[in-house]
């Protein structure tokens, strides 16, 4: 094979997409569902072609529809492992594994976790990393919501339509006059539950509280995701991986693109600029 992709959000489309009409061979993988975050996002605004807008999971509908159609493989499952081979590189996932002689790494980033009691046991059931997802599953509940930033009013302002909602906030960090959203200046210590989540254990300036939720979504920024690289790789600080101009990475034949590259812009724009970058610096390579 040419070229393996790692990860099926708009880079890693957009780079299918590419490789489709270069004519190469390659194939996606990708361990959850097409268009990564996009199905994340309520409303897109500032990406080229749509004046009114478009729903996230629109957009990665029309992105997948728009792949399949050039008839990009897309192989549903998760990249565990790449290793250097002679020829380049195998690619091991949960049930299979593969051969290329290029790979991209277009696996974005993933919700950080606030590492707390109960936020383990209780994701999926109660424990919640986007809004837009899973809000509706908490329609006339009580959810909290833990974090800071412009981002987090945004999905506040989603879920108070659906739910009853209590912001957990830094004692420290600005307020926002949310109307009918209850706010807690406190640092959340504990989630608890049986099967589901049933409170939240909360450390504020008076002392410890328990405040009954059915839900808790957590905006605690996002992590690459890099766990199966090889560790020849170069990453920053934050572990985004290097690239030059080109994309590549400091491992001869490895790409990156999109949100897990350092220095990216982290927009669905920069993100398919990319894909198409890298599959032509590949082309020209063949
Ligand atoms: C709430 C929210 C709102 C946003 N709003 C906007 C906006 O309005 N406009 C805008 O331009 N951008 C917006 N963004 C940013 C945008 O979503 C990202 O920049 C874009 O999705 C990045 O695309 P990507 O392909 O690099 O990564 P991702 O979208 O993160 O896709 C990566 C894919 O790789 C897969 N993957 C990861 N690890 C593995 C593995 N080991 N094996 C197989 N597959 C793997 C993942 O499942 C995922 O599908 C928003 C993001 C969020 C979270």
């Amino acid at each position: 094979m040419d070229v393996i992709i790692v990860g099926g959000g708009p880079s890693g489309i957009a780079a299918g997409i590419y490789a489709a009409r270069a004519n190469m061979s390659f194939v996606v993988i990708e361990k959850m569902y097409p268009g990564g975050k996009l199905a994340w996002i309520e409303k897109i605004e500032n990406y080229p072609g749509f004046p009114d807008g478009i729903a996230g999971s629109d957009l990665a509908e029309r992105f997948y529809r728009q792949a399949t159609a050039l008839n990009v493989n897309f192989v549903f499952q998760n990249v565990d492992r790449i290793e250097k081979v002679q020829e380049g590189f195998r690619v091991f996932s949960s049930s299979n594994f593969y051969e290329a002689k290029h790979i991209i790494v277009a696996s974005g980033s993933v919700p950080k976790k606030l590492g707390i009691k109960g936020e383990e046991t209780f994701l999926g059931k109660g424990v919640s990393y986007c809004a837009i997802c899973d809000g509706a599953f908490f329609k006339n509940k009580r959810v909290a919501v833990v974090g800071e930033g412009k981002h987090v009013i945004s999905e506040i302002n989603y879920l108070k339509g659906l739910a009853s909602v209590t912001w957990i906030k830094k004692p420290q960090s600005q307020s926002q006059d949310l109307e009918g959203v209850n706010i807690v200046n406190g640092v959340p210590v504990e989630i608890t539950g049986e099967r589901i989540v049933k409170g939240i254990i909360v450390q504020t300036e008076k002392g410890i509280t328990t405040i009954e939720i059915d839900g808790i979504f957590i905006f605690a920024g996002f992590k690459p995701s890099f766990e199966f690289l090889p560790p020849e790789v170069a990453l920053d600080q934050s572990g985004y991986i290097k690239t030059d101009s080109n994309l590549k990475s400091s491992v001869d034949g490895i790409y990156a693109c999109g949100d897990i590259r350092s220095g990216s812009l982290k927009q669905i724009v920069s993100a398919v600029r990319d894909g198409a970058v890298a599959i032509n610096e590949i082309r020209k390579n063949l």
